[in-house]
């Protein structure tokens, strides 16, 4: 049935003008006064922490705490009914649109969604909504991620995208259409056949891979970290100039449906996210409708487990009564549907004490600041410890020995401290000073140079210094050497059977009998391995050099450019800078790292132990008709290894560089691909070739038709 007029496509649209009614209140024991004045706290915390997180992007305090303070507020109301307020932030859609955008008034209000923090929660939710249809079943549950970014509303008529808004208030949101416009994935029109009238509701969010691109940036150029992927998200979207908002590569998901007009009939919810999808509309593939709670709950128990497997952050599952009739007669609050709940997922940011700021010796002499914590499980850990970066982070960041702070981990993502609660902060707090000495016995000042935002021992014998880079040299991106981690290497230096690099290829193994610990066995299984390790590629063992500036790329373009270690260690700064990929800053770097005696000593002890100095064969172009593409390959594909992929694509004058970007041409999928690299391609609308597409590009260097 095709419907006429403006209408809104029932039981996705939310019922208007609830918002602000007073209810009836039932008889109410009196508030002690201390209950009192814990509810008037409680609702301006909440509206101070609303307008940090909605207005500035910039939350102050962990959403946990927000969740607890909702809670407690919310308890407080239902205890008091008297103190029930539906101006109360508990009451209502928070976020108030700034007037730096044009208000944009949505004829279908934006709604929050309730939580549930367990399945005792969620159970007691479907028995209210049970209640709440006169005993009947619910017959389909639909299940959804919910992404971690910001709701937005985007408007087609007649197939156009026309205005795209904030949720706002949830009644006027922020005109954002130019900024929407330059999301990828948001198309800007619709094939024919679409509604006239289509509202679509959805989340803009940040993909972690470009969450971390440009945190990177940041710190390279001095400039504060960002928090996290969400605000990131909705401080990048709320740009004045819609440029800003184009370089942060957001990605969209359509959820759902605002007003509409002229579309056919549609009966469920899931129905409803099929007729966006087939609109070319991004739509989650994560969607599943399930018949009965214990699915829900299987769903959810997944999600929980494979939560950082996505390229997206979420922070829950949204479950929502799939059939719109059922949705129709069970309504909503002034703040959000009774017939969807978001189960949220347990936090990733705590506040903990900030109980020391130390600094750290790396093996290339760089002095990193790192926090010293009250531990606190977050993210699925115990975090005791957590990375400050460098001088400028600790004071753009303004944390100090003794304040409160919030602390973010996000699975395997390493610990980072976002920031202090300033209004926790101690009285006499004073800022923190990057220390001038080393700590370790040569007490070495530690320089920082130019615009490094790095501080550094200069002395290479320092011992804090060594250990550091022999760890390092035995990491796993280096030589690899199992069995050869941190303490190990550490009583070594003590001892003194290890000075340098090269002495890790001649250890007096008879003094290591002597020590507690050390049995034949595992003195075999370590010399075995630090044995293995001699024939590492060049580009590993440039990487456990520990060359400033040089990384794992650089040292791979050096290692094929060069063929051997000794004509990189004669090559100039000139010719070091001619190999793609190196610039003037690592070009430098390695030429004087091969000019200090003490270097080449190391290598001479190196090359006596019979190390690795051969690098991969250099790979010609065989022709050009790659050049100036760039293809990046994932997955395993059939008829290529990956290393027979790259270098056909190089053979032909392309790259394959191991990230996707703007720039990439395509990306060549096979089995099992990386799934950060596919939604980023899909988010980027960068072609995706299966291996005959491949095969068809190596030949005639074209994107099939
Ligand atoms: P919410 O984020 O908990 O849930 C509602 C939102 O979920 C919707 O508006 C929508 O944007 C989003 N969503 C994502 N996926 C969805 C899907 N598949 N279907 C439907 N909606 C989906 O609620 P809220 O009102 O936006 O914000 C409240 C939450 O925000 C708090 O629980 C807290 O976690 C956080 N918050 C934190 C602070 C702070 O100071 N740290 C302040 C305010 C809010």
């Amino acid at each position: 049935m095709s419907s006429e007029g403006s209408h809104t496509c029932s039981g996705l649209s939310y019922p208007a003008g609830t918002i602000g009614l007073v209810p009836t209140l039932p008889p109410s024991e009196p508030a002690p006064p201390e209950d009192i004045a814990r509810l008037a706290e409680l609702r301006g915390l909440l509206t101070a922490a609303n307008s940090a997180y909605y207005e500035n992007d910039a939350p102050t305090v962990p959403d946990a705490t927000y969740d607890a303070w909702v809670r407690e507020a919310e308890s407080l109301e239902a205890r008091y009914p008297l103190l029930d307020d539906p101006e109360s932030p508990t009451k209502r859609v928070s976020g108030t649109p700034v007037a730096a955008f044009s208000p944009v008034a949505h004829v279908i209000p934006m709604m929050s969604l309730d939580n549930a923090f367990d399945f005792r929660e969620l159970d007691a939710w479907a028995e209210r909504a049970v209640r709440g249809l006169g005993g009947v079943a619910v017959p389909a549950f639909a299940c959804e991620l919910k992404f971690d970014g910001l709701a937005m509303s985007i408007r087609y008529e007649r197939g156009r995208l026309v205005r795209a808004a904030t949720r706002g208030d949830g009644r006027v949101g922020e005109d954002v259409t130019a900024n929407v416009r330059t999301i990828a994935s948001v198309p800007h029109t619709l094939p024919a056949g679409a509604p006239a009238v289509l509202e679509v509701r959805g989340e803009v969010f940040m993909p972690v891979a470009v969450f971390a691109d440009l945190n990177a940036a940041q710190e390279a150029a001095g400039k504060p970290r960002y928090a996290n992927p969400r605000n990131t998200a909705a401080g990048s979207l709320r740009q004045k100039n819609p440029a800003v908002t184009a370089s942060r590569e957001l990605a969209f998901f359509a959820y759902g449906l605002g007003e509409v007009a002229g579309a056919p009939e549609i009966t469920a919810h899931s129905g409803a996210l099929e007729v966006l999808r087939s609109l070319g509309l991004p739509v989650n593939d994560e969607l599943r409708v399930v018949d009965d709670l214990e699915a829900v709950k299987a769903y959810i128990t997944h999600r929980v487990e494979h939560r950082h497997d996505l390229a997206y952050e979420i922070d829950g599952v949204v479950i929502k009564i799939d059939d719109l009739a059922q949705q129709r007669v069970l309504g909503s609050t002034s703040r959000a549907p009774k017939w969807a709940i978001a189960y949220k997922f347990p936090p990733e940011e705590k506040t903990t004490r900030l109980r020391a700021i130390h600094v750290s010796i790396g093996g290339k002499g760089k002095a990193t600041p790192f926090a010293e914590l009250e531990p606190v499980f977050v993210g699925g850990s115990t975090v005791g410890m957590a990375t400050l970066h460098n001088e400028d982070q600790v004071r753009l960041k303004d944390v100090r020995p003794g304040d409160l702070v919030i602390v973010r981990k996000a699975g395997d993502v390493i610990p980072e401290v976002l920031g202090p609660v300033l209004a926790e902060r101690p009285a006499d707090s004073r800022p923190w000073v990057f220390p001038a000495f080393c700590s370790c016995p040569l007490q070495s000042p530690l320089v920082r140079e130019g615009s490094d935002a790095a501080h550094y021992c200069p002395h290479a014998e320092c011992p804090f210094q060594l250990a550091g880079w022999i760890e390092h040299f035995a990491g796993r991106s280096a030589m690899d050497i199992e069995g050869f981690g941190e303490q190990r290497v550490r009583i070594f230096c003590e001892l003194g059977l290890l000075r340098d690099i090269g002495d890790v290829y001649a250890i007096d193994w008879d003094r290591v009998r002597a020590l507690e610990g050390f049995g034949d066995t595992s003195i075999r299984n370590l010399q075995s391995a630090i044995d293995g390790s001699k024939s590492r590629s060049l580009g590993r063992l440039l990487i456990g050099l520990n060359i400033r500036h040089l990384g794992d790329a650089g040292a791979e373009w050096l290692a094929t450019g060069f063929g051997h270690l000794d004509r990189l260690i004669a090559a100039n700064e000139d010719q070091l800078g001619s190999v793609p990929g190196i610039g003037p800053v690592i070009a430098k770097s390695v030429a004087a790292y091969f000019c200090d005696e003490r270097h080449l000593a190391i290598i001479d002890k190196l090359r006596a132990a019979g190390v690795n100095f051969v690098g991969p064969e250099p790979v010609e172009p065989s022709s050009h008709i790659l050049s100036g593409k760039s293809v990046v390959v994932t997955g395993t594909l059939v008829g290529f290894t990956r290393e027979e992929a790259e270098s056909a694509i190089k053979s032909r004058g392309g790259k394959s560089p191991g990230s996707v970007s703007k720039s990439t041409t395509a990306v060549v999928v096979g089995d099992s691909p990386g799934a950060s690299k596919l939604t980023k391609a899909e988010s980027l609308g960068v072609p995706v070739l299966d291996e005959a597409a491949f095969v068809h590009l190596l030949d005639t260097g074209e994107l099939p038709g």
